[in-house]
């Protein structure tokens, strides 16, 4: 186990940030930790990498509890903080140097001279840092977190406010990094974390809603409620679609209706015949796929 945490619950005056918190992830794991806006992705990536104490639980590198007195694992973690915070005025091989230096690494031109290779910051590393565009200034972000070759590096929302170009680039570069490290990496969109994780834990208002697999997440959502989208030549009211046996609920959206099933079992075929009943054509009757984006729509939907 590289990297666990233990019921952690933070709470920041009376709000529960973050709820009973436990996880594990082994060695080379490449995990999203999704979860919407205000979820507590960061706040757990800051007790995670020491910046912030929790409440109560553990968190565990290694094995070893982390803690004031422990401070060995800070070598073990590097950490791009959510919107990447750098000293603007700097130059990037100055400010690698000295990110170097908090690290006291002895070999502080070759290990900048590396990074500087390994994320293709080479034509830009004699610049003035906010002279880089966001791409590259996430590159300088990577170049800080792993410039003390940790094991273990954790990623908040590295990807957020990159035109596909960069954003492409910069997902290619975490996989590349990834062969040799476990990641932790946030993001509220799930296609960012479906592109790039094998494992995706979901968090919503400070609980886990969901870990496993990506195809395990899926697959789980197949035992839910079939979800049948319909559209029909003529005006339908809901009460009749409800009249159907087998159906829950049925929602119009635009012009075609979402209805969903009381089960996972086929509601296709009595919803063709409440057509043919009633004379309608059927322009549109297909099973809603299944994909991360709809799971994690229903798990971080907010039951008010
Ligand atoms: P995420 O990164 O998933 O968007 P955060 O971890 O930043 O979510 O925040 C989780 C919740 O905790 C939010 O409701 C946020 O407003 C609250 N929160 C975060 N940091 C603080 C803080 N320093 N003081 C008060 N509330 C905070
Ligand atoms: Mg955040």
């Amino acid at each position: 186990m590289t990297v666990e945490t233990r019921k952690i619950i933070k709470l920041f005056g009376k709000q529960k940030a973050l709820d009973n918190v436990s996880f594990s992830i082994k060695k080379g794991e490449l995990v999203g930790f999704l979860g919407p806006n205000g979820a507590g992705k960061s706040t757990m990536m800051k007790i995670i990498t020491g910046y912030l104490p929790q409440n109560s639980g553990e968190v565990l590198i290694h094995g070893d509890k982390i803690s004031i007195k422990n401070l060995d694992y800070k070598q073990e973690i590097g950490y791009l903080p959510e919107h990447n915070p750098l000293y603007t005025d700097l130059y990037v091989k100055e400010f690698l140097e000295i990110t170097a230096g908090f690290y006291k690494l002895r070999n502080k031109k070759q290990r900048v001279a590396e990074m500087v290779e390994l994320t293709g910051l080479g034509l830009e590393q004699h610049k003035k840092i906010r002279a880089l565009s966001k791409g590259y200034r996430q590159r300088v972000g990577l170049a800080q977190a792993l410039i003390h070759n940790p094991s273990i590096l954790i990623l908040d929302e590295p990807t957020t406010g990159l035109d596909p170009n960069q954003l492409e680039e910069i997902r290619n570069l975490i996989r590349e990094i990834s062969k040799e490290k476990t990641v932790i990496l946030s993001s509220h969109i799930m296609q960012e974390v479906e592109a790039v994780c094998n494992r995706v834990i979901i968090i919503n208002r400070g609980k886990i809603v969901a870990d496993g697999g990506i195809s395990e997440i899926k697959n789980q959502s197949f035992k839910r409620n079939q979800v049948v989208i319909a559209e029909f030549n003529s005006d339908v009211a809901a009460e009749q679609l409800l009249s159907i046996s087998g159906v829950k609920t049925a929602v119009l959206q635009h012009k075609t209706w979402e209805i969903e099933a009381e089960t996972s079992a086929d509601i296709r075929p009595a919803i063709f015949d409440f057509a043919v009943k009633n004379q309608l054509t059927l322009l549109t009757l297909q099973e809603r796929q299944q994909n991360l984006e709809n799971v994690f729509h229903q798990l971080t939907q907010n039951h008010n």
